[in-house]
This record gives structure tokens, C-alpha cells and sequence, in this order.
């Protein structure tokens, strides 16, 4: 009889990091595995937007042995875990109560069906593109030379790890037919001549892209996928730009509106009881920049790719004066009411992971979450 299968915090851990590469988060970031055994089971998974106290008496109360956050638990390193500070407390409830916590951040704010492409989507946007992208070492080139009438199985294996995808296109890659030369060793085992002879061959130098955060994979499937016994390939850095990933989105509305309608619109969709903004009320507004929680680092990319209109949270007093003064209207809805979506988008995104990987996980998701702002009418 088959073993019952059991789910490990390791493979929700690679649920996550299927949906949201941690390659993609920012350097000063910290996601992944915050606290808890890699080994343990678990078989129920909270989801929240901030790993505080009450997330952790959620898990405990619904049976959960992991929470999965947005924001990171540990953001800095500690010099005592202590419960006099909630870190600390949440630390120490977690680790007593066998709770893992796992954090995905800027990798879920910038991945495509991540949390600014929910937040897009919420307000009306369509043909959303990233607002900032990252620039440096988000890919690589990778040539390989491989014997003719071999390319095909090898350029399936790479392009299922992961390689091969421009904007749009996948399965891109270039070939250019030359001859290879080698010689074995005596105890090599050539798959082609013999060892100790020297041979020349016809063979494929295929090219391709591969994004940072796919480069392992595609290299181990490459090797396993190629005939040789030594494989000669080169990686090389890139200094294009993704196309598919980066901070906030830009899109535009299927109809243009007031900002004083399009403001209405995004209190209701997002549910805050109030927003803050900049601009005139009666100016139209057609193409829209967003940023989950604190985007207003991105006013001048908002800017730049001619956004009417930016709504994030948090924004100060200075960048308020710097929009109204550049003529670009602002909505500040709040860190809380941009970002708490990514609670049941986050939720079914992994239930369908872990359906499709067939492993044994309840997710549930933290509805009791609550701003800690509250407007005084
Ligand atoms: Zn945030």
C-alpha cells in the first residue's frame, strides 16, 4: 500500500518560491524561511499580510503549522531574542507552538502575477506593463554546443526549466552550424570517436536567454539532457532589462474618468474608508501607475512612462508637493488597503500549487487583519 503523502515546510517553502523566485527580491530584503525547521510537517498554512501576534493566535486556533507573510518577520539582524519586543514575542510564540513562518516580499511585489499585477487588475487596469524593471544581472545568454540532430531534445529540456522566453515569445532561441574539435583522455568515453583520438565533428551552437533566477535549473537540465560527457557551454551576463517582472505596473483604464470617479472607484475596490490625494479633482485620468504599499519612490518612473495618476500608500508631504508640482495626480489609499489583497490572491495561487503538486496542504487565509489607522469622521 502506498505511503499517505506528507507535506514538509521544505516543499511549501518551493511552493512559494515557485510562484514568487526569491531571486527576484530586492538585496536588502529578507524572504524565505524566517523561523522554523525546514523538516517538520505541515498540513494547514495561514496566510496574512504581517506576521504579528494575532497572525500567529490565528494559525494556532485554526490548527496551522506554518504562516506564510507578506512582510518579513526579520528584517534586520538581532542582537537578543527577547520577548520584550514583538519580534521577539512572535519568535518565541511561533517556535513554542511549532509554527514555521515564511515570508514572500519584494519577490511577490515584482514577480508577473504577483501583487501589483492584483492590485492593476483591482482597479480596472489593462495592458499592464512593470513601472520600474531591474536592470543588472536579471539575465543571462547562455550558448551551448551540442552534435547536429541533438538540439531538439536539448532545447525542450532548457526551455521547460525555464530558458528561452522574450517578453511575450517563448521557445526563442539561434543556430549556427560550425565544427567542433576534441580529444579525449585515455580513461574518457567520447560520445563520438574514441578516447585518445582526435576528432572533429559537425555540431549546433544554440543561444538562448535565461532569467537569473532559473539559471541552476536550466544548467542542471542541460547537462542531464546533452550527450557529451564534458559539455562545453558558456554563460554570459546580459545587461537587458526583464520585460515581465519589476516594481509597481502601468496601465490604462477602458474608459477615462475624473480622478475625483476614478479616487471613488479605487476607495470602493479596495475597501479603505479613505484616500488621500493630489491633482484636481476634474482632471481626466486614462493611464494609471500603481504600487502596492510605499511606492512613491517611483514618481519619477510613474512620470517618465506618462502615468496620469500613481496610487500607492504612504506617500510624505514632499512627494505630494513634488506630484502636484510635475502635474501628476496621486491617490495615497494607504500601505494597508494596496497591499491586504495579496491575502486571497497569495491563497489560491498556492492551494493551486500545492493541488498541482498533489501535496496534502490546507491553505486558509487570515481575514481578521485590520489597518492600524482608523479614520476619526
Ligand atoms: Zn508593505
Amino acid at each position: 500500500m502506498a505511503k499517505p503523502k506528507i507535506a514538509r515546510i521544505n516543499d511549501l517553502l518551493g511552493l512559494l518560491n515557485g510562484l514568487c523566485p526569491p531571486g527576484l527580491a530586492e538585496d536588502w530584503d529578507n524572504v524565505g524561511l524566517q523561523v522554523g525547521d525546514p523538516n517538520a510537517e505541515v498540513s494547514r498554512v495561514l496566510v496574512c499580510l504581517d506576521a504579528e501576534q494575532a497572525a500567529i493566535a490565528a494559525a494556532e486556533e485554526a490548527g496551522a503549522q506554518a504562516v506564510v507573510s507578506h512582510h518579513p518577520l526579520l528584517h534586520r539582524p538581532l542582537k537578543r531574542l527577547t520577548p520584550a519586543d514583538e519580534t521577539g514575542r512572535v519568535l518565541f510564540r511561533a517556535i513554542r507552538n511549532g509554527i514555521a513562518v515564511l515570508s514572500a516580499h519584494t519577490n511577490l511585489d515584482r514577480v508577473a502575477d504577483g501583487l501589483n499585477d492584483w492590485l492593476a487588475a483591482r482597479l480596472g487596469l489593462k495592458s499592464c506593463q512593470p513601472l520600474e524593471r531591474p536592470q543588472d544581472g536579471a539575465f543571462y545568454k547562455l550558448v551551448v554546443f551540442v552534435p547536429v540532430g541533438h538540439e531538439t531534445e536539448l532545447l525542450d529540456a532548457i526551455f521547460a526549466a525555464g530558458a528561452g522566453q522574450i517578453g511575450n515569445y517563448d521557445r526563442c532561441s539561434f543556430r549556427t552550424v560550425g565544427t567542433g574539435s576534441f580529444r579525449g583522455a585515455s580513461d574518457s568515453k567520447p560520445f563520438i570517436g574514441a578516447a585518445g583520438e582526435y576528432e572533429e565533428t559537425e555540431e549546433l551552437r544554440l543561444e538562448t536567454v535565461v532569467p537569473a533566477d532559473r539559471l541552476q535549473k536550466v544548467v542542471a537540465r542541460m547537462l542531464k539532457a546533452h550527450p557529451y560527457e564534458e559539455v562545453a557551454y558558456d554563460l554570459l551576463p546580459l545587461a537587458n532589462s526583464r520585460q515581465d517582472v519589476g516594481l509597481g505596473r502601468i496601465g490604462v483604464l477602458a474608459e477615462p474618468l475624473s480622478l475625483q470617479a476614478f479616487a471613488e472607484q479605487v476607495r470602493q475596490q479596495l475597501k479603505t474608508p479613505t484616500l488621500r490625494m493630489v491633482g484636481d479633482p476634474q482632471r481626466e485620468i486614462r493611464k494609471v501607475a500603481v504600487c502596492g504599499g510605499s511606492g512613491a519612490s517611483l514618481l519619477p518612473d510613474a512620470l517618465r512612462q506618462g502615468a496620469d495618476c500613481l496610487v500607492t500608500g504612504d506617500v510624505k508631504y514632499h512627494d505630494a508637493q513634488r506630484a502636484r508640482a510635475e502635474g501628476l495626480a496621486l491617490i495615497d489609499a494607504g500601505h494597508f488597503a494596496t497591499e491586504q489583497l495579496m491575502v486571497a490572491e497569495l491563497t489560491s495561487r498556492l492551494r493551486l500549487a500545492a493541488d498541482k503538486r498533489q501535496l496534502p496542504l490546507e491553505i486558509i487565509e487570515m481575514t481578521a487583519e485590520q489597518d492600524p489607522f482608523f479614520t476619526l469622521c
